[in-house]
């Protein structure tokens, strides 16, 4: 009797084991790239039109829209500038567009 039971557990243990293998495979394999999020949109420093993700020049009026992640620099003194800025706030140089 108690081999039998054993034998009913064990059983159940393997069935178990694999379903959650066959799980993990399945989202290793689809899932992957779902997650990922779509770009950004990107909004005109000119006129603030929203431009898709991605976009090198603006749909409303063909200005160079800054690309994702990178930054507007001072040329003189290498500050950070916000998007909009037309001169540096630092040291009062004019921002490059
Ligand atoms: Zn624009
Ligand atoms: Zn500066």
């Amino acid at each position: 009797m108690v081999d039998e039971l054993f034998e009913v557990f064990e059983e159940l243990f393997e069935r178990r084991n694999k379903k959650k293998k066959k799980e993990k495979e399945g989202k290793s394999g689809k899932g992957g790239n779902a997650a990922a999020p779509a770009t950004p949109p990107i909004f005109c420093v000119d006129c603030g039109a929203r431009n898709e993700g991605g976009a090198r020049f603006c749909m409303e009026c063909g200005a160079l829209l800054p690309s994702p992640g990178e930054e507007l620099r001072c040329l003189s003194c290498n500050a950070q500038l916000p998007l909009k800025a037309k001169f540096c706030p630092r040291c009062g140089a004019k921002a490059a567009v």
